[in-house]
């Protein structure tokens, strides 16, 4: 899974869907065995952590190709099963950068990596950068609510700095939306502003400040073509560490802590401007690579309904290698995302023999980590008629650290394929529940959002639990422990009887999907049919 600039965790109780009866044991065609062979081939350390544009990416690839096509099924990319894809690599260089506070003309220098880093998924400005400073609240705004964070307060020239989350009047599929990088910035710079700063909400973030900030000198990537560049003119991006960012709010006549209260309860911030200004200057070294897309197309049997895809997602790209955590240098991704790798692989190999009506589309992206960009140039140029993909179902790291009792869907209110997916579900008597942590962002944060922009409807499942419950302790521990570090590597203790049931599930949906009379529809009322063409 993406890691954006910030995250915060809230849990919320929500009823689930109970199916008291388990109903006749369905036959079972996974048993998470060959599932695992594939993710110790693709998490192996020979692979690299499958960096973007690495030997170690290519190779993994190359297994992934071989295996495809002993299936037999037929390659779908514009080179044989690859679409190749041209990226802007840019890394910082922070011993040519500084960042400095102002306050009543004193210079009080800022760390690094202690008090804050720069974000280079944003093309920097290369030149000294002096700008008031504005707390924007949330940093939203939402028409359709009449909400704006940016409204009475002067942008021109200025940086505005942000905490993440959103007010709980905001529904969760609104607030992911305006949340995304690229829609947040154009509000921005509409309003004359020229960066953000943004504070992650100290209650709960996926990943310590010290973690996140301990591979900040990592390469970031854009796609090449500028037509793809969401953040344009944005001249700094800095991400503050919570336990300094009291040294922005002093003299502002609020405290740092009092905004991190109401964050927390997704309460109304106040908006205002501050009484220091930034001094910053970035230096950042650029270099062009080239990766690939793997998409391979098991066609459809029906002559009308095998010109409709149903997209199967999942990123093949890791982080690479970087700096070391227990004396380990190599982000394996093991779960993120070989699991999902593993499933598509697993997953063309049974459906191969089936007979589906609509074709399947398997599609292995690259650069999720870097700000899901090879589903963005996909899901902008597919292999197949843009027209013709009709769903995507995304894997990206679906976690089967438990058993698998719980099923959480990302988008089960938006399309009629959540409820497609509990009907999957319920003959293994798995419950499917509704996406429970929506400050997370789970539903922006992976592939299947690059389908949504583009009308295509789309879902993520994953292992999930009860709040409250033991399990819900084994997935914060591994958020803290394994993700996005070198341990989440093969030698983690995973339930095969958990992943092979996942697949069952899924194998069931893309079927029942596959053949059924209609198309997939979005929900009259969903926020994001706005973007059928
Ligand atoms: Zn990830």
């Amino acid at each position: 899974m993406h890691r954006p600039f910030a995250l915060v965790i809230v849990l919320l109780q929500l009823p689930a869907f109970i199916y008291p009866q388990a109903p006749p044991s369905p036959k079972k065609h996974f048993d998470g065995k060959t599932w695992w062979e594939h993710v110790k081939v693709v998490a192996d350390d020979r692979m690299e952590g499958r960096e973007t544009g690495s030997e170690g990416l290519r190779k993994a690839e190359a297994y992934v190709v071989e295996q495809l096509t002993k299936t037999g099924i037929q390659p779908a990319g514009t080179d044989g099963f690859y679409q190749p894809v041209k990226f802007i690599s840019r890394q910082i260089v922070e011993k040519e950068c500084s960042i400095a506070l102002i306050r009543n003309g004193a210079v009080e220098p800022l760390r690094l990596g202690d008090d804050a880093f720069f974000n280079t998924r944003v093309d920097l400005a290369d030149q000294e950068i002096n700008a008031s400073l504005v707390f924007a609240g949330y940093g939203l705004k939402i028409p359709e609510k009449n909400y704006d964070d940016l409204a009475g307060l002067d942008w021109k020239g200025k940086i505005a700095v942000i905490l993440t989350g959103f007010p709980a009047e905001i529904p969760t599929s609104l607030a992911a939306h305006y949340q995304w990088a690229g829609e947040r910035w154009r509000v921005f710079r509409e309003a004359g502003a020229i960066g953000i700063i943004t504070i992650p909400n100290p209650a709960s973030m996926d990943l310590p400040w010290s973690r996140s900030a301990l591979n900040r000198t990592h390469p970031q990537m854009d796609l090449a073509d500028p037509e793809f560049n969401e953040l344009a003119g944005q001249k700094v991006a800095l991400t503050f560490n919570p336990a300094s960012a009291e040294k922005l709010l002093a003299g502002s006549g609020h405290t740092f802590q009092e905004l991190a209260n109401l964050a927390k309860d997704q309460q109304p911030l106040p908006r205002f401007p501050l009484t220091v200004f930034l001094k910053s200057r970035a230096h950042v070294d650029k270099q062009e690579v080239t990766s690939a897309n793997v998409i391979a197309e098991l066609p459809g049997s029906d002559p009308v309904l095998k010109n409709q895809f149903i997209v199967l997602s999942a990123h093949i790209d890791h982080l690479g290698i970087g700096e070391p955590i227990d004396g380990d240098r190599i982000y394996n991704g093991a779960m993120d995302n070989g699991s999902g790798v593993a499933l598509l692989l697993d997953m063309a190999a049974s459906l191969q023999r089936e007979k589906l009506r609509r074709s399947i589309l398997f599609v292995f992206v690259v650069a999720e980590e870097k700000g899901l960009l090879g589903s963005k140039y996909f899901a902008a140029r597919p292999t197949v008629d843009a027209k013709s993909l009709v769903a995507d179902f995304n894997v990206d790291m679906f976690l089967p650290i438990v058993p698998l009792t719980v099923l959480k869907v990302k988008g089960l209110a938006e399309s009629d394929l959540g409820d497609q997916a509990t009907l999957a579900a319920k003959p293994f008597n798995v419950r499917v529940v509704p996406d429970f942590q929506p400050l997370r962002n789970s539903f922006i944060r992976s592939d299947q959002y690059n389908f949504v922009r583009h009308g295509i409807p789309a879902l993520n499942m994953e292992i999930s639990f009860d709040p409250g419950s033991p399990e819900q302790k084994i997935f914060k521990d591994w958020l803290t422990n394994h993700y996005h570090a070198p341990s989440d590597d093969v030698s983690q203790t995973i339930q095969l009887s958990s992943a092979a049931l996942y697949e069952e599930i899924m194998r069931n949906l893309l079927i029942s999907v596959a053949n059924a009379d209609a198309r997939p529809q979005w929900k009259k009322d969903s926020f994001f049919r706005r973007y059928v063409p």
